[in-house]
Parts: C-alpha cells; sequence; structure tokens
C-alpha cells in the first residue's frame, strides 16, 4: 500500500444512490460538510417520496445527474469533467455487482483520491451468513477484490447495525417503529451487537472518507454506549412506552428456516439476523489487524447518538404520527399509555 493520495478539502464528491435508505443519511452529511456534491440519480419512474428528497438535496446545493452507475462511458464523463475526487456508492442488495462496471471506470479515470464501495454493515471478510445472506457477501467480497486489484484508494465502513428494532424481516428497520405488540426475541436474546443511528452511519462517513489514517482500511464502528443485546434493547423500549409486552423466542431453527424459504429480501435479513444475535458476527473478532481502524480510536471525542436519544426520537413519532402507532401495533383502541415522566422528557 503505498502513501494515500492527498484529498483536497473541498474535492467534489459523487454519490450514488442518495435517495436509498442508506445513501439519504451519507448525503445529508455531506451536503452539511460543505463539499460540492454531484448525485448520479437514475431516470425512470420517480416516486414522490423520491422527487421530495431529490429537492430537499437540491435546496441544499446538491448538483444532480441522470445516469446509472453502470454506464461506463458516462460514469468516466461525470468523474473527469466534474474533477471528482471522492466515489461513495449506497447502491442496495440487488445491484453490488453493477459495482464492478463502477470501479473499471474510476480505474480508467485515475485521478480519484478515495472509493466508498457500499458496504456499510459488517466485516463482510470475516461475517459468515448462511444463504441468502452469504451471495450478497460475495458479491460484496468480489467488490473489494476488484478495486484492491485496480489499486484504487479505498475505505470500507463497517457501521455494523442501525439503530432500530432489528426486525428479521425488514431491511430498512429504522423506516418502522420497534414493536407495540410483542418482541421476538433472537435465541436467548443475550448475544450483544452494534446499534449506530442512520444520522451517524451519515455523519462518520463522511467525517472519516478522506481521512489519511483511512485509507486502505475498514473502518469499523463500535461505539461503546450502542452496544445492547436484544434482551436490553426490549427493556429500554418497555421504559420508553410505560408497559411491558410480551416476549416470542425466535429459536436459531426458526432463523434457519426463514432463512431457507429464499423469501428475498426478507430471507437475506434472516440470515444476516442469524449471524448477528445466534452467532454474534459483530464480536466474535477483534480489530487489530493493520487494516483494520475503530472508528473511536480515531475521534475520541466523537459523540455517537446513544440508543436511548434514538428510541426517544421513535417515541416522538408515534406521538406526532398516532397512525404510525396503529399501523406498528396492530391494534385501534389506542390503549398505549405514555408515563408522564417520558411525555415529559420529549
Ligand atoms: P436502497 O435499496 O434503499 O437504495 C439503493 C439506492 O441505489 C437507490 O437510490 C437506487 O436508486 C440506487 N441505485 C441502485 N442501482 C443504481 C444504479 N445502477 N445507478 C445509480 N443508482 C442506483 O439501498 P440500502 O440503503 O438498503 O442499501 C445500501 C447499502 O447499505 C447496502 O450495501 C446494504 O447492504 C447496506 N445496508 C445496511 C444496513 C445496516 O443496518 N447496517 C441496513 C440496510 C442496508 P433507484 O431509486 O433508482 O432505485
Amino acid at each position: 500500500i503505498g502513501p494515500s493520495p492527498h484529498v483536497s478539502v473541498d474535492g467534489p464528491v459523487l454519490i450514488i444512490g442518495s435517495t436509498g435508505f442508506i445513501g439519504r443519511f451519507i448525503t445529508d452529511s455531506c451536503l452539511d460538510s460543505g463539499r460540492p456534491t454531484y448525485l448520479l440519480i437514475r431516470s425512470g419512474l420517480t416516486s414522490h417520496f423520491k422527487a421530495t428528497i431529490i429537492n430537499s438535496f437540491q435546496e441544499k446545493g446538491a448538483i444532480t445527474l441522470h445516469g446509472s452507475m453502470d454506464d461506463k462511458d458516462l460514469v468516466e464523463k461525470v468523474l473527469r469533467e466534474r474533477k471528482i475526487e471522492i466515489v461513495i456508492s449506497a447502491v442496495g442488495g440487488k445491484n453490488i455487482l453493477d459495482q464492478l462496471i463502477l470501479v473499471q471506470a474510476i480505474k480508467a479515470v485515475g485521478t480519484i483520491k478515495r472509493f466508498l464501495a457500499s458496504e456499510f454493515g459488517h466485516d463482510i471478510d470475516r461475517a459468515d451468513p448462511v444463504e441468502p445472506g452469504l451471495t450478497m457477501y460475495n458479491e460484496k467480497r468480489k467488490v473489494r477484490r476488484a478495486i484492491e486489484k485496480a489499486g484504487i484508494p479505498y475505505t470500507y465502513i463497517c457501521c455494523n447495525s442501525i439503530a432500530a428494532w432489528p426486525y428479521h424481516d425488514n431491511t430498512h428497520p429504522a423506516d418502522v417503529l420497534p414493536p407495540l405488540d410483542h418482541f421476538h426475541i433472537y435465541g436467548d436474546g443475550t448475544v450483544k451487537a452494534y446499534f449506530v443511528a442512520g444520522t451517524d452511519i451519515g455523519k462518520f462517513t463522511i467525517k472519516s472518507m478522506d481521512d489519511i489514517r483511512t485509507v486502505n482500511k475498514s473502518v469499523h464502528f463500535r461505539p461503546p454506549s450502542n452496544f445492547l443485546n436484544i434482551n436490553e434493547l426490549a427493556s429500554l423500549w418497555e421504559q420508553k412506552i410505560g408497559r411491558t409486552l410480551p416476549r416470542v423466542t425466535i429459536t436459531e431453527d426458526d432463523l434457519l428456516h426463514a432463512a431457507r424459504e429464499m423469501r428475498i429480501p426478507e430471507s437475506i435479513v434472516a440470515s444476516f439476523t442469524h449471524d448477528i444475535f445466534i452467532k454474534g458476527c459483530q464480536i466474535n473478532f477483534s480489530i487489530e489487524e493493520p487494516e483494520d481502524v475503530d472508528l473511536s480510536s480515531l475521534y475520541p471525542d466523537a459523540r455517537f447518538m446513544t440508543i436511548d436519544e434514538c428510541f426517544n426520537d421513535f417515541v416522538r413519532n408515534l406521538v406526532e404520527n398516532p397512525k404510525l402507532f396503529k399501523q406498528a401495533s396492530g391494534n385501534n383502541n389506542g390503549s398505549i399509555i405514555m408515563p408522564p415522566t417520558n411525555q415529559e422528557a420529549l
């Protein structure tokens, strides 16, 4: 590994996947950082939701370009003409291999100083989920190897779980409320995991993307304040909503069965849930290899949003959008009682 190419403080960034679940947080943080931010957006049918997101990014200064990541000529043109220094991809599970064309374009241009591929989860060279999650990891591994072979400076963001209730069948758990009827507890509920707020995934991705210490490294997000098992997560949520909920055990076999059903994407999430909460894939290795770096050691003063604060946000949503509550609880009688202390705190 050679010396890090210097990334200028105002070097333009190209983000692919900005309208997605994880991409939205990254784009927001990139725009907040004041860097020139280009967004590559696929043409075609645009939902009202997506149009609203794009508008809000444009209002914050984003420059939108239309096209697909798998159009090599177009991407090369964009990279050259806009003098892009950093490329961030946050494409979803279905499009991981499209990044191989992006890698070719970045290599052909030869001036990109850092590439962040669509990772944003586990260290995929270490985690070992059953199928169908394994296929996605094999695709992500293929992209890693292509980047390394091309000699492109990279950073792999291993941010672990997004702060939310870890439903075993939902790819975007932070978009819905934690349970209001019963909890699914995986195994005995004692295996711990790291939960990181979406806003912090965005913030610390942007903070570390041009740090000389993160070139050709995996950056691990392991905030000690957000290291919980699912029993602890359930108790915390019960405190927030002011009542206890029944706990239903989902055994290892149940998760493996859900994975084997091959319902995509739900079965992929079931295989990751098994890897996290049964096998402990976030905690069964130490990050001492030269290619690893712990975000908290890079930025000792970095403050992560706590799970407690994240859950307060969910409660706020619940209070402000009772319809969400009704959907999540499957109960329309509004019988939930918020403890006065919590309501005051909100
Ligand atoms: P989404 O499916 O929500 O969004 C994908 C985005 O990529 C969309 O904006 C989509 O645009 C865009 N896109 C896809 N293909 C192309 C293309 N060829 N050219 C341009 N844009 C394209 O993805 P997620 O946010 O769910 O996933 C992103 C990453 O985060 C993945 O690696 C995933 O594994 C990881 N992840 C991590 C989680 C965690 O808890 N740590 C949770 C969820 C995801 P369009 O609107 O046109 O389709």
